[in-house]
C-alpha cells in the first residue's frame, strides 16, 4: 500500500493496495460523505452505514495513506494526556466519561474484529508504565492515584516487561493491540458488504454547505445531507487550526537476535516518551519501539531521530536488523482532549474528529459512536465533552489570517537563474533546502539524478514557510501540518493546492 512519505511502515509495506468495489462517484445525493480513509473514516463510515445511513467515503490516495498506517497501534484506555490532567482542567466526572469511551472502543474494536472475522492479530495487553528518577516517580504516583479515581485497573508492581532500570512502576490492565492496516481493511469490506460507497483516488478540493453539503473533488461534484471530515484537519482556514498543533513522531520495527520479545506495552516517562510492544506479522517477530516526536517542521535533521531511537533501543536490546523504520504525524489538542463533533463555523451538517494526539486507534471509535449518535439521534453523552466548539474563538484570529498572507511572494510568472542558485547553494542528491535567493525564499530539491528542483515554499493553506523534512522527503509546514512531496505536490491536508513551481530552466537565455 503507498504512504505518505519516502520510509516504509511494518503494516502498509505488509498489505497490498485495497481494491474497493467502485471507482466512481455516486451522482445521486447520499446521507453522509465522510472524507478520510483511516481509522477514524473508516470507523465511522461503517457506523452510520449500519445505523441505516447511506454513506459514500472518500480518500484521495488509498485508505491507510495517512497517519493510520504511520501508527504504532496500541489499543490504550491509559491516554496521552493524563488522567490527572484531565480531572484538573475538566474536573473528575469528566474524566470519568473520557475513560468510559475509550473503554468502549475497544470493546467496538474487539466486537467488529469477532463479528467480521477481522484476521489482524488483536491481543489483550498489559500496559507498563515506569519511572527513572525522583521526579517522574513523582508524577507517577499522581498518575497512579487519577487513574485510581476513573476507574482505571492499576496497580504498583516489582517487574517491568522490558530490560530496563526503573524506581518505580505500574501495570494497567485492558489494553490490546493489532495490525491496523489489516483492521481497517476488514472494516473497509465490512462497509462496502453494508452497501456502504468507498471510492479511492478522490480528493476534495473544496466545500460549502447551504442546507446540503457540496463537495468539490477531482472525480465530480458531490451532495450529501451530512458531511464528515476524517482528514485530521479540515481544508480551508478554520478556528481548529489553532487549536491543534501538528507532530511528527518516529517508530522501528527491529529483529532480535536472541528473541527476547517483551510480552507486554511498556512506557517511559520522558517528555518525549519512549514505548515498546512486540508484534508478529507474516510469522516473524518485531519489537517496535516509538518516539523521538517534535513539531512538525521544527527539527531540522529528521535522520537524526532515528539513530537516537535506534541507539535507545541497542542500549537495551540485541538488535539483529532494524527492519523497518518510518515517522508520522498526529495533532495534539491545545487542552488535552480531541475535537468531535460540530465542525466550528458549519453547526448544522458538517462535522469533524481530530486533536487525537498518540491515542488515534481509540479516540477513532469514540469518534465514530458520537458522530453516528449525533447524526442519527441529534446527541450524544459525550458531545460536549469532546465538543470542537468547547472553546470560544480567540481575538486575534482574523488577524493570524492577515499577518501570514502578508508573507506571501507570489513567485507566479517569475523564473529564477537556475546558474546562479547551483553556485549559491550546495544541496546532495535527494536533499531539499529552503534558501534566501535575492531576498525571497525557495524550496530546492535535488532528485536522485542529480536535477533540481524549485518551488515557492509559501503553504498554500495559510502561508507559512514549509521546511524539508529529510527523511520523509517531504515539504512540511509547522503551522497546521499540511505536507507536499518533494515536488511540491500536496500529500496531506489541510492544504488544497500543490505548492507552486519555481522555473528554474532556461534561464541563461533569459538573462
Ligand atoms: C508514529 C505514531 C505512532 C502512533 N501510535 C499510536 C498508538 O500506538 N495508539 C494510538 O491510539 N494512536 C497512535 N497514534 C495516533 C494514531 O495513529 C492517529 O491518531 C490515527 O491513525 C489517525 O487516524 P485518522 O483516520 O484520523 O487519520 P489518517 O489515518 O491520517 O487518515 C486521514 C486520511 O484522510 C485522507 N485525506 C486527507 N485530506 C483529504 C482530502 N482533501 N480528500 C480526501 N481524503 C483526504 C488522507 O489521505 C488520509 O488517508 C500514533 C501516531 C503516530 C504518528
Amino acid at each position: 500500500m503507498l504512504r505518505d512519505g519516502a520510509n516504509k511502515s511494518l503494516w502498509q509495506e505488509t498489505l497490498p493496495l485495497y481494491q474497493p468495489k467502485h471507482k466512481i462517484v455516486p451522482e445521486k445525493i447520499v446521507d453522509v460523505l465522510i472524507v478520510g480513509g483511516g481509522i477514524t473514516g473508516l470507523s465511522t463510515a461503517l457506523e452510520l452505514q449500519k445505523a441505516g445511513k447511506e454513506c459514500l467515503l472518500i480518500e484521495a490516495h488509498n485508505i491507510g495513506f495517512g497517519t493510520t498506517g504511520g501508527t504504532t497501534a496500541h489499543l490504550n484506555t491509559f491516554l496521552d494526556s493524563t488522567y490527572d490532567q484531565v480531572i484538573s482542567d475538566f474536573g473528575e466526572k469528566s474524566a470519568q466519561l473520557v475513560f468510559q469511551s475509550v473503554k468502549e472502543s475497544i470493546e467496538t474494536i474487539k466486537s467488529n474484529i469477532e463479528q467480521y472475522n477481522i484476521d489482524c492479530g488483536f491481543e489483550h495487553k498489559d500496559g507498563y508504565l515506569y519511572s527513572q528518577n525522583p521526579d517522574q516517580t513523582k508524577e507517577l504516583e499522581k498518575i497512579f492515584d487519577a487513574c485510581k479515581k476513573v476507574g482505571l485497573d492499576i496497580s504498583y508492581v516489582n517487574e517491568i516487561p522490558v530490560p530496563i532500570p526503573f524506581e518505580k512502576g505500574v501495570k494497567f490492565s485492558g489494553q490490546a493491540q493489532f495490525h491496523p492496516a489489516k483492521y481497517i481493511y476488514g472494516l473497509a469490506e465490512a462497509y462496502e458488504k453494508a452497501g456502504g460507497f468507498l471510492v479511492q483516488n478522490c480528493k476534495l478540493e473544496s466545500y460549502e454547505s447551504n442546507g446540503l453539503a457540496e463537495a468539490r473533488t477531482n472525480l465530480g461534484v458531490i451532495r450529501a445531507r451530512k458531511m464528515i471530515f476524517a482528514t485530521h484537519i479540515p481544508p480551508g482556514i478554520n478556528l481548529l487550526h489553532f487549536r491543534c498543533a501538528p507532530y511528527r513522531s518516529y517508530a522501528i520495527a527491529v529483529k532480535l537476535a536472541d528473541g527476547k520479545y517483551p510480552e507486554h506495552l511498556a512506557y517511559d516517562m520522558y517528555e518525549p516518551y519512549h514505548y515498546y510492544r512486540t508484534q508478529e506479522v507474516n510469522g516473524q517477530k518485531y519489537l517496535i519501539a516509538g518516539g523521538e516526536d517534535h513539531k512538525t517542521g521544527h527539527n531540522e535533521n529528521t535522520e537524526f531521530c532515528f539513530a537516537k531511537l535506534d541507539s535507545y533501543i541497542s542500549k537495551y536490546y540485541d538488535v539483529e536488523e532494524v527492519s523497518f523504520k518510518w515517522s508520522s504525524e498526529y495533532f495534539e489538542p491545545t487542552d488535552g482532549l480531541p475535537y468531535i463533533g460540530h465542525l466550528p463555523g458549519f453547526t448544522d451538517n458538517v462535522y469533524v474528529a481530530t486533536g487525537f494526539s498518540g491515542n488515534g486507534m481509540t479516540y477513532s471509535h469514540v469518534a465514530a459512536r458520537l458522530l453516528t449518535d449525533l447524526i442519527t439521534k441529534g446527541q450524544s453523552e459525550y458531545k460536549s465533552l469532546y465538543d470542537p466548539n468547547r472553546i470560544k474563538p480567540v481575538a486575534g484570529f482574523s488577524n493570524f489570517v492577515k499577518e501570514n498572507v502578508d508573507v506571501v511572494k507570489e513567485f507566479i510568472g517569475k523564473r529564477l537563474s537556475k546558474e546562479k542558485i547551483e553556485s549559491l547553494v550546495e544541496i546532495a542528491k535527494g536533499e531539499g533546502k529552503v534558501v534566501k535567493y535575492e531576498g525571497e525564499s525557495i524550496a530546492l530539491y535535488r532528485d536522485e539524478r542529480g536535477s533540481l528542483h524549485a518551488v515557492n515554499p509559501v503553504c498554500t493553506h495559510a502561508k507559512c514557510i514549509v521546511q524539508w523534512n529529510g527523511t520523509e522527503k517531504s515539504w512540511d509546514c509547522p503551522c497546521h501540518g499540511a505536507r507536499y512531496t518533494a515536488d511540491g505536490r500536496v500529500l496531506t491536508g489541510p492544504a488544497s493546492k500543490d505548492l507552486e513551481i519555481v522555473e528554474l530552466k532556461d534561464l541563461v537565455k533569459v538573462e
